[in-house]
């Protein structure tokens, strides 16, 4: 039965290799650096609970994931509660290895902040990446009480670090309330192509596939899911959330339209367990990886 045995995610083996590995799952249990309510340190064991029940076949993509991948659960990355830059160090360390080693991590969350440890990681051994990016936020404030690392300020970092470059990038289901009038036109400022969720709900998903391809062409690339992307209804489990936003169906559908992107590294951050009674937002961030898992077997699908 799905509901036996550790839970790892998709009841992978846990083992820390790189050989003969395509993907590895890791867990990132920190939320220091969140800006309201905590609790996404806990996101990592909902998200692996809820994932033994995710089965190996999508049907809307035609793809089995286990057939054509092979996967591990790497475990958890380290983490110093308290000490929010160091855990971003160790992160990178962490991580590392398996970029060398031509594993692509998807990182299951933990606060947004955790993208910047990811990037570093991930841009030393290919580069500039570009971002593909489903948020109700930007997350490309300066800075927070006087302190420049935060989960609101990860892509401003990744883009003055030259780990992620914006001409490449598309951040997509931006909305909510503002600081200012500026909040709005920073993303493009910075070089981002940024579209609000009223603006992608009026394009349909394979359009919207189709102008990130575009925009992303052959950069190895970085596919950044925040489930505040989706409306509290479906994903109440946040720590932010931000009111008139997509369904869950919504958002697998332009998660799925991603094909054809050479996507080095995943995530899936800010699940906040202690405000997700019912498990639901865990439900759609297992399911959220497992679109991104198949997006990777599609890419392998000439072997
Ligand atoms: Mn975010
Ligand atoms: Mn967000």
């Amino acid at each position: 039965p799905r509901f036996t045995g550790p839970r790892t995610f998709m009841r992978l083996p846990h083992v820390q290799t790189t050989e003969e590995v395509d993907v590895a799952v890791v867990g990132i249990p920190i939320d220091d650096a969140v800006s309201f309510r905590s609790g996404a340190r806990f996101g990592p064991e909902a998200i692996r609970s809820a994932s033994v029940l995710l089965r190996p076949y999508n049907p809307a993509l035609k793809v089995d994931v286990s057939e054509r991948l092979s996967m591990v659960d790497y475990g958890d990355a380290p983490s110093v509660p308290g000490y929010h830059e160091e855990t971003l160090a160790r992160i990178q360390v962490f991580l590392e290895p398996l970029h060398k080693a031509g594993v692509t991590p998807l990182c299951i969350g933990g606060d947004h902040s955790m993208a910047l440890g990811e990037l570093r990681a991930a841009a030393k051994v290919h580069g500039p990446l570009a971002l593909v990016h489903l948020d109700a936020h930007s997350d490309v404030w300066d800075s927070y009480f006087g302190i420049r690392y935060f989960h609101g300020t990860v892509f401003r970092r990744a883009a003055e670090e030259g780990l992620i470059d914006p001409g490449r990038s598309v951040q997509a289901g931006l909305r909510g309330t503002l600081y200012g009038a500026d909040d709005e036109r920073e993303p493009a400022r910075l070089g981002f192509e940024a579209l609000t969720w009223e603006q992608l709900k009026d394009i349909p998903p394979d359009e919207y596939g189709e102008r990130v391809r575009a925009r992303v062409a052959d950069s190895p690339a970085f596919l950044s899911f925040d489930v505040d992307f989706v409306d509290p209804a479906f994903a109440p489990g946040t720590g932010t959330p931000e009111v008139g936003g997509p369904t869950s169906g919504q958002a697998m559908s332009y998660l799925r339209a991603l094909t054809g992107i050479d996507f080095q590294g995943f995530d899936c951050v800010e699940v906040c367990p202690p405000l997700d009674p019912s498990g639901t937002t865990a439900y759609l961030a297992a399911n959220a990886c497992f679109e991104m898992l198949s997006l990777k077997a599609l890419g392998k699908r000439t072997l």
